[in-house]
């Protein structure tokens, strides 16, 4: 049989489930996380390399102003000499440190050049007029023809006096490389983490998911009819939780059912009982050869009576199903408790008195509550009833009224044959009989104090009783003095 929650396990697709979306969720972050931790690796190494390269060429630029600054404001005679001097430093020392040199001096003349071009020409590059202003500086390019380069310059002081400006320009590529390399290094890094960890993720979103197939499974098999199937967990967590509130529900689920299966069987057997006797008895009417219209009445009244019971348990039967669906309609009123009281043992007192039984009332209170006293009155007759039924021949049975913290109590009290222990239990199951051919015989469907039960529920009250075999039997009905008050 294909249940509808099979239709629906269906319809899931496999890469939604819960595995698929916690594995994906997983590598999200971590795919985030690594592109951080590499932009920010990457950024600080690169920081790092590009401070170490200013530091050093700043310290070549002074070491170099230094060195020629004596040679930057030569008089005439000597000028020819003394530009081959600087020349040569600024060559040799280029080449020591691998870096372009320009030197320039306060008129923006460049007076020194590594490559030899600019000598002589007017040299105004930002730098260098920044550095002729005092400003110790440097800036990086990035130029189409060598790549990345850092300018780094620095005036040239005589005393107090600038005399020019020293440019260094040093190529970065060699920097800007090995910063890729370094990238590319931890792009493989962070793929095989990112393969390593879809692995375990995966393996770990198994784990996490596995609660749920398991739920799934016996959800499947309770949907089937199986009511009888537990989820069980080991985890100590939240699905642990969720388990032991869903097994709660189910067994609620199963007593339900199996409550619902034992009234519908309980039902079938006490209509069969007078149905079946009911037939016997017309059976027997059918072929009686001689008409013996003594025979024919005796029998006719036990069929009337077998059809009195059959009444009985119908109506009781409608009653039940009409407070289980909350049909029953409470017609509240405003009723002294007390005088109900004795109207009703005013009623039942023939009965008692047929069989010698002593039906005492005692009030001493006026007690008024809002109830719907046509429904108290058929809890209450139930219960003296049964005083009546199930006491001997001159016994008692004791109505009492008082009232305790909010409650009016109506007390039952009589001398007959109690209740065992163990029945105790279940007087108020329906179709429960201690002694199932007694009650038969009294005309009991099994059914009253179930009935009397829902009653008094129904009025917020609760029902109590206490009975010892061959002792007697108390019932006590409290019901809440403000009932029905909304
Ligand atoms: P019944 O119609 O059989 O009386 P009830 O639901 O009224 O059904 O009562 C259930 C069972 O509880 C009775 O069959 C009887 O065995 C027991 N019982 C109820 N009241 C008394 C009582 N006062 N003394 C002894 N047994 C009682």
């Amino acid at each position: 049989m294909v249940t509808i929650l099979d239709q629906i396990l269906k319809k899931q697709n496999r890469f939604i489930s819960i595995r698929w979306k916690l594995v994906s969720t997983y590598l999200l972050l971590v795919i985030i996380a690594l592109i951080i931790i590499n932009l920010f690796i990457s950024q600080t190494i690169l920081n790092i390399y590009l401070d170490q390269e200013k530091l050093d060429s700043l310290t070549s630029a002074n070491t170099i102003s230094n060195r020629i600054k004596y040679y930057l404001t030569p008089i005439s005679s000597e000028m020819i000499e003394i530009d081959g001097y600087l020349k040569g430093i600024v060559e040799s020392y280029s080449k020591e440190i691998e870096s372009r040199i320009i030197i320039v001096n306060n008129n923006n003349i460049v007076k020194g050049d590594s490559n030899g071009r600019f000598i002589g020409e007017v040299f105004k590059h930002d730098e260098i007029q920044k550095a002729l202003k005092g400003d110790v500086n440097s800036s990086i390019y990035k130029l189409k023809q060598f790549g990345n380069v850092m300018y780094v310059a620095v005036p040239i002081k005589m005393g107090d006096d600038i005399i020019g400006a020293t440019l260094v320009s040093t190529s970065l590529n060699d920097i800007y490389t090995m910063v890729d390399e370094i990238n590319k290094k931890l792009v493989v890094i962070s793929l095989t983490s990112i393969l390593i960890i879809a692995f375990l993720s995966f393996v770990f979103a198994g784990f996490l998911a596995k609660p749920i197939d398991k739920f799934i499974s016996t959800i499947k098999k309770i949907s089937h009819g199986n009511l009888e199937e537990k989820v069980t967990i080991e985890t100590n967590d939240e699905f642990k939780k969720m388990a032991d509130i869903f097994n709660t529900m189910v067994t609620k689920l199963n007593q339900v059912d199996t409550q619902r299966k034992d009234f519908v069987a309980n039902v079938s057997h006490e209509l069969r009982t007078p149905l079946s006797s009911i037939k016997l008895l017309s059976e027997s009417l059918v072929h009686q050869e001689e008409g013996n219209i003594e025979i024919y009445k005796e029998f006719l009244k036990d069929i009337n009576d077998e059809v009195d019971r059959l009444n009985n348990i119908i109506s009781d039967l409608l009653t039940l199903v009409d407070m289980d669906k909350k049909k029953l309609h409470l017609d509240y009123k405003t009723t002294y408790i007390n005088y109900l009281l004795e109207r009703i043992v005013h009623q039942i007192k023939p009965l008692a008195e047929e069989k010698s039984i002593d039906l005492n009332l005692k009030t001493n209170e006026q007690i008024q509550i809002n109830i719907d006293s046509d429904k108290i009155k058929q809890a209450i007759i139930n219960i003296i009833h049964n005083g009546i039924k199930y006491t001997k021949e001159g016994g008692y049975v004791n109505v009492s009224l008082y009232s305790k913290d909010n409650f009016a109590i109506i007390e039952i009290e009589d001398n007959g044959i109690g209740i065992d222990k163990d029945s105790l239990a279940h007087i108020f199951d329906r179709f429960y009989r201690v002694d199932k051919a007694r009650s038969r015989n009294t005309g009991g469907t099994g059914l009253g104090l179930s009935i009397t039960h829902q009653i008094v529920s129904l009025h917020q009250g609760t029902i109590e009783v206490e009975s010892e075999p061959e002792k007697g039997t108390t019932f006590y009905i409290k019901l809440p003095t403000d009932v029905g008050v909304v």
